[in-house]
Protein backbone atom coordinates (compact mmCIF):
# COMPACT_ATOMS: atom_id res chain seq x y z
CA UNK A 1 0.00 0.00 0.00
CA UNK A 2 1.22 3.33 -0.52
CA UNK A 3 -1.16 5.55 -0.08
CA UNK A 4 -3.46 5.97 3.36
CA UNK A 5 -7.64 6.44 2.84
CA UNK A 6 -9.44 7.74 6.06
CA UNK A 7 -13.62 7.60 4.76
CA UNK A 8 -16.26 10.20 6.18
CA UNK A 9 -19.80 11.58 5.19
CA UNK A 10 -19.01 13.50 2.27
CA UNK A 11 -19.46 17.78 3.28
CA UNK A 12 -21.70 18.10 0.08
CA UNK A 13 -24.12 15.44 -0.06
CA UNK A 14 -23.51 13.12 2.80
CA UNK A 15 -22.24 10.28 0.69
CA UNK A 16 -18.91 8.12 1.60
CA UNK A 17 -15.98 10.19 0.94
CA UNK A 18 -12.24 9.48 1.36
CA UNK A 19 -9.21 11.96 2.01
CA UNK A 20 -6.38 9.38 0.44
CA UNK A 21 -2.96 10.67 1.30
CA UNK A 22 -0.13 9.41 -1.21
CA UNK A 23 2.81 8.36 1.64
CA UNK A 24 5.71 8.91 -0.76
CA UNK A 25 4.65 12.68 -2.12
CA UNK A 26 1.99 13.56 0.92
CA UNK A 27 -0.17 14.53 -1.66
CA UNK A 28 -3.91 14.16 -0.28
CA UNK A 29 -6.36 13.79 -2.96
CA UNK A 30 -10.15 13.86 -1.82
CA UNK A 31 -13.14 12.56 -3.52
CA UNK A 32 -16.82 11.55 -2.94
CA UNK A 33 -18.56 8.03 -4.23
CA UNK A 34 -22.01 9.48 -4.82
CA UNK A 35 -20.90 13.67 -5.99
CA UNK A 36 -18.47 15.56 -7.91
CA UNK A 37 -16.76 16.45 -4.82
CA UNK A 38 -13.55 16.92 -4.63
CA UNK A 39 -12.01 18.71 -1.29
CA UNK A 40 -13.44 21.94 -2.52
CA UNK A 41 -15.26 24.69 -0.19
CA UNK A 42 -18.71 23.55 -0.23
CA UNK A 43 -21.04 25.75 -0.75
CA UNK A 44 -23.76 27.12 1.67
CA UNK A 45 -27.00 27.07 0.07
CA UNK A 46 -30.59 27.40 2.51
CA UNK A 47 -31.50 24.10 2.86
CA UNK A 48 -35.43 23.39 2.26
CA UNK A 49 -37.08 20.31 3.71
CA UNK A 50 -39.11 18.36 1.62
CA UNK A 51 -40.99 15.35 2.39
CA UNK A 52 -39.99 12.03 0.77
CA UNK A 53 -43.23 10.60 1.95
CA UNK A 54 -46.21 13.49 1.86
CA UNK A 55 -44.06 16.05 -0.74
CA UNK A 56 -44.88 18.79 1.59
CA UNK A 57 -41.81 21.40 1.40
CA UNK A 58 -40.66 24.11 3.43
CA UNK A 59 -38.64 24.09 6.56
CA UNK A 60 -41.84 24.76 9.23
CA UNK A 61 -42.99 21.63 8.44
CA UNK A 62 -39.87 20.03 10.36
CA UNK A 63 -41.40 18.45 13.37
CA UNK A 64 -38.97 18.11 16.46
CA UNK A 65 -39.75 15.96 18.87
CA UNK A 66 -38.23 15.70 22.09
CA UNK A 67 -37.86 12.93 24.72
CA UNK A 68 -41.10 12.58 26.58
CA UNK A 69 -44.42 14.00 25.52
CA UNK A 70 -42.62 17.67 24.07
CA UNK A 71 -42.75 18.39 20.63
CA UNK A 72 -41.10 21.23 18.95
CA UNK A 73 -41.15 22.62 15.69
CA UNK A 74 -37.87 23.57 13.93
CA UNK A 75 -38.60 26.52 11.70
CA UNK A 76 -35.56 27.67 10.13
CA UNK A 77 -32.44 26.05 8.97
CA UNK A 78 -30.26 28.86 8.45
CA UNK A 79 -27.26 28.57 5.48
CA UNK A 80 -24.92 28.25 8.49
CA UNK A 81 -26.01 24.99 9.32
CA UNK A 82 -27.45 26.16 12.46
CA UNK A 83 -30.95 24.94 13.37
CA UNK A 84 -32.89 28.00 14.92
CA UNK A 85 -35.88 26.22 16.62
CA UNK A 86 -39.41 28.25 16.94
CA UNK A 87 -39.54 28.90 20.72
CA UNK A 88 -37.48 26.47 22.21
CA UNK A 89 -39.11 25.85 25.55
CA UNK A 90 -37.80 22.37 26.92
CA UNK A 91 -34.28 21.43 27.73
CA UNK A 92 -35.22 18.06 26.95
CA UNK A 93 -33.01 15.82 24.78
CA UNK A 94 -34.15 15.07 20.78
CA UNK A 95 -35.85 12.09 20.00
CA UNK A 96 -36.39 12.33 16.10
CA UNK A 97 -37.41 14.55 13.29
CA UNK A 98 -40.56 13.78 11.43
CA UNK A 99 -42.57 15.40 9.12
CA UNK A 100 -45.10 17.68 10.70
CA UNK A 101 -47.72 17.10 8.33
CA UNK A 102 -47.81 13.13 7.25
CA UNK A 103 -45.66 11.35 10.38
CA UNK A 104 -42.51 10.60 8.27
CA UNK A 105 -39.86 10.13 10.59
CA UNK A 106 -36.41 11.12 9.19
CA UNK A 107 -33.52 8.09 9.29
CA UNK A 108 -30.11 8.02 8.40
CA UNK A 109 -28.32 5.81 5.79
CA UNK A 110 -28.27 2.94 8.78
CA UNK A 111 -32.17 3.63 9.41
CA UNK A 112 -31.22 5.19 12.81
CA UNK A 113 -33.68 7.98 13.59
CA UNK A 114 -32.06 11.31 12.93
CA UNK A 115 -31.83 12.93 16.42
CA UNK A 116 -28.95 15.58 16.27
CA UNK A 117 -28.71 18.49 14.19
CA UNK A 118 -25.49 17.53 12.46
CA UNK A 119 -27.15 14.53 11.20
CA UNK A 120 -30.13 16.44 10.58
CA UNK A 121 -28.57 19.14 8.11
CA UNK A 122 -26.72 16.04 6.17
CA UNK A 123 -30.23 14.30 5.43
CA UNK A 124 -31.36 17.45 4.30
CA UNK A 125 -28.39 18.24 2.27
CA UNK A 126 -28.82 14.36 0.99
CA UNK A 127 -32.63 14.59 0.71
CA UNK A 128 -32.61 18.30 -1.50
ZN1 LIG B 1 -20.66 13.62 -2.13
ZN1 LIG C 1 -44.65 14.22 5.01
Amino acid sequence: MSSHIDYFDCPQCGGNAQREQDNRSGEVFFSCSNCSWNGGEVEKTDIVFKCPNCKVEGNSYIECVLDGIHHQTVSIIEADDCVIYNNLESEAEVDRYQCEHCGYILRDKDNYNIDNEEDLILWLRRNK
